[in-house]
């Protein structure tokens, strides 16, 4: 490791130099109370940032080990200091001026929910803190501009570590805060099990958000309250009880006349997998962390699915034990989605009537006598629905503003009146008796085959580089990724709530297509890889490289499972 003055006397060294000779500040600095560590150097002012990392020492920085004991603190505490070192960090970018990037000092952006990002890790035996930023090295056109570099590096870096990185020049009460808030988060979302409840949605809660394209909370919102009937409560580790609403396992409709608030509680039930921070509103909004958003999705690919409990006897006489298709229907897509979500492992299903097929769902009376069942492939989420649940102990909660259909199903039935539910249980079987439903017989469906093996990808990219070349991998936004110019569209994988996690999902894919795609091992045990892989290792191990091209967050088992179900050139 070299000492700061030899980045001093280097940067000295190439000022006025052609853009490129900044290169020869790559390694390790010690400074006063950090090791500053230049991990890859952009090829001029224009391209795409220098990857700059921080590492303090756990003693140095000095949080009490109580504040990072266990996962959920430490990521609660990780989030944190990024926010934190963000807000200095804004404060400090293009101070420095220059051509191009020059001067930007950027890290990760956080979100309203918790996620594990490779911006900053805490070691969890010693506390040791590394914090990676993307900075622009300073150029006045394309050449050096050491004296801006300087002051970077010795100025501006150094003050936001010093306010952000450190325990005693932060408030002590609210980091307490943060951490007995992932303390009770993960209280409840364990006694969800427990209790048989699928979620907890505490009373007060704040739900819809401020906007379209905002997460925010809206303001002057009707806080939530739970009906009486389906009230809990649970005792937390920090402050007093909560009260909630509890959706028991089983299956719950959510009904409702148009903009009373339906979509609004399933959408913070889909995002509840995650832990929200302080003032989001949704912070006691907690989902059993395996469910899963159902939707239609036209135009998917389907590689090997096994849709045979919902669709079987197509009219081309295709293979629904072993479904393909490069373009699916509404139905057939939320079919695949549905045993997709099975095989990851999902106990819950989140349905809203707003974004499924109709075919899909039901079939209404006047239908069934007209056309019959014999002449129609599709077997009705209706008509599994209650199988899905008793055989393979998958909770259903479902959003059908228009269709009564379902209320021969539930078990629990909400009604949304005015943003408050309502439970309706007892009314709305009452009435439903008066209609019964024809239900042709139905056999119950043999179950799916989860034994798929995806073989080499015909990569001609990997073959005519050898393999050797480092895979490309590009985001746009939260909507898809592109790796080796192959897109995998995640518009509707809904539960994905950042663009880090997406490039997480690209370097995944890359990773299982390069590494585990072979022949022999089966998706779920893949996933299982890369996840104990990124566990284990970190986020470089998939990465293959020894620093990040971008900010990596932590997708769910969920999540890996439909982008790698998603990517077009898995062979299987
Ligand atoms: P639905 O699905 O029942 O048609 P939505 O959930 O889409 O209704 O909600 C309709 C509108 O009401 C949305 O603009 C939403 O932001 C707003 N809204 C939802 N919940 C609340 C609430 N608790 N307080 C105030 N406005 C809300
Ligand atoms: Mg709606």
């Amino acid at each position: 490791m070299k000492s700061s003055n030899e980045l001093r006397d280097l940067l000295r060294r190439i000022d006025r130099k052609g853009y490129p000779a900044y290169k020869d500040i790559r390694g390790m600095y010690e400074f006063p109370d950090f090791v500053l560590s230049i991990d890859h150097v952009q090829g001029d002012p224009f391209a795409s940032p220098s990857k700059i990392s921080i590492h303090v020492d756990g003693k140095a920085s000095g949080f009490p080990k109580g504040l990072y004991k266990n996962e959920m603190r430490r990521a609660a505490l990780q989030d944190e200091l990024l926010r934190q070192f963000g807000r200095r960090a804004e404060s400090e970018t293009f101070k420095a001026r220059g051509s191009g990037k020059s001067g930007l000092i950027s890290v990760s952006r956080c979100g309203q929910e918790i996620l594990e990002r490779s911006g900053c890790r805490i070691r969890m035996d010693n506390g040791d803190i590394l914090l990676r930023m993307d900075v622009g090295l300073p150029a006045v056109g394309r050449t050096i501009n050491a004296g801006e570099a300087v002051k970077i590096f010795f100025e501006q870096i150094p003050a936001c570590v010093k306010k952000s990185l450190y325990y005693n020049t932060l408030d002590a009460g609210r980091l307490e805060k943060i951490s007995e808030l992932a303390d009770n988060q993960a209280h409840i979302r364990q006694k969800l099990s427990e209790l048989g409840l699928c979620a907890f949605v505490a009373d007060g809660s704040v739900l819809p958000r401020e906007s379209g394209i905002s997460q925010k909370p809206m303001k002057n919102a009707v806080p939530f309250k739970s009906p009486e009937s389906m009230a809990v409560r649970i005792d937390v580790p920090h402050g007093k009880p909560l009260r909630g609403m509890g959706i028991p396992r089983g299956i719950t409709l959510i009904v409702g006349g148009g903009y009373h608030g339906k979509s609004t509680l399933l959408e913070a039930l889909e995002r509840g997998v995650y832990n929200h921070i302080q003032g989001d509103g949704r912070e006691y909004v907690i989902t059993e962390a395996s469910a899963v958003k159902i939707r239609a999705e036209d135009g998917r690919s389907i590689k090997n699915v096994d849709i045979s409990m919902f669709i079987n006897d197509l009219p081309n006489g295709r293979d629904t034990r072993h479904f393909y298709t490069e373009d699916a229907s509404g139905s057939t897509s939320q079919a695949a989605n549905v045993i997709e979500a099975m095989e990851a492992g999902s106990r819950t299903l989140l349905i809203d009537e707003d974004t499924s097929a109709t075919n899909f769902m039901i079939r209404d009376e006047l239908m069934q006598l007209v056309v019959s069942r014999e002449s129609e492939p599709i077997t009705p989420y209706i008509d599994r629905i209650r199988e899905l649940y008793e055989v393979y102990g998958m909770s259903s909660i479902l959003v059908a503003g228009s269709s009564g259909s379902y209320f021969h199903k539930a078990d629990v039935i909400l009604q949304m009146k005015q943003y408050i539910p309502e439970d309706i249980t007892a009314f709305a079987r009452e009435k439903a008796a008066g209609f019964p439903v024809p239900s042709g017989k139905l056999t119950a469906c043999e179950k799916p085959d989860f034994n798929r093996r995806p073989g080499p990808c015909s990569q001609t990219m990997d073959r005519r580089k050898g393999g050797g070349e480092r895979m490309k991998v590009k985001t746009f936004g939260r909507d898809s990724v592109q790796i080796d110019r192959e897109t995998i569209d995640l518009r509707y994988t809904e539960q994905l709530v950042d663009s880090e996690q997406v490039a997480a999902l690209g370097y995944l894919t890359g990773y299982a297509r390069k590494h585990l795609m072979d022949g022999r091992h089966c998706l779920a045990d893949i996933v299982r890889e890369l996840e104990r892989l990124m566990k284990e290792k970190g986020f470089e191990a998939v990465c293959e490289s020894g620093w990040l091209p971008m900010g990596l967050a932590a997708p769910r088992t969920q999540e890996i499972f439909a982008c790698l179900n998603r990517y077009r050139k898995m062979n299987l």
